[in-house]
């Protein structure tokens, strides 16, 4: 294998940049155009499955529209992940009203999110759902660039931006 191989079309071990727009329900809730175009590894789950597993073969400068089914995007609806919670367990600085978006942490230490869906006397209704899950998703996507990884980005299975990481 060289390395001076010049790539020319998306495929697994490829680090791709890529432009796009999500659109859910006809309107626009994340796009590249502010952040510019993301990097990814392909073939590692870095990003959605069910676009992912279309982005294969294409080359730069094509575009594509890819819709993807909500158990191949942020997961079905699950009415279990609507939990309801005493009222005097939140605390005081915390504004409890519907529409409210709160972060918190599990026993593991992990960031969880959740939206309060309703306010009752005693009781408060909490949506753990991703706010995209059940929602078919409208990828508009334009492949801008392709390179190969680094050994490291490989061994890793995902892109050192510049960002960058601590490992
Ligand atoms: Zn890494």
């Amino acid at each position: 294998m060289t390395e001076s191989n010049e790539l020319t079309l998306v495929a697994d071990d490829v680090v791709v940049s890529m432009e796009y727009t999500l659109t859910v329900d006809g309107e626009i809730v994340d796009s590249s155009e502010e952040e510019g175009p993301i990097q990814f590894l392909q073939g590692y789950g870095n990003i959605i499955p069910g676009l992912e597993a279309h982005l294969g073969g294409l080359a730069v400068g094509e575009s594509l529209q890819v819709t993807v089914a909500p158990k191949d995007g942020y997961g079905e609806f699950d009415s279990e992940q609507i939990v309801d919670v005493p009222l005097d367990e939140f605390p005081e600085e915390i504004c409890v009203e519907p529409g409210v978006e709160l972060e918190m942490r599990d026993e593991d230490g992990d960031l969880l999110y959740a939206r309060i869906l309703s306010v009752g006397k005693s009781r408060v209704k909490l949506d753990f759902n991703h706010p995209l899950a059940g929602k078919e998703l409208t990828f508009d996507v334009t492949i801008v660039g392709l390179r190969h990884p680094t050994p490291e980005e490989l061994e890793h299975g995902h892109v050192h931006g510049s960002e960058g990481h601590a490992h």
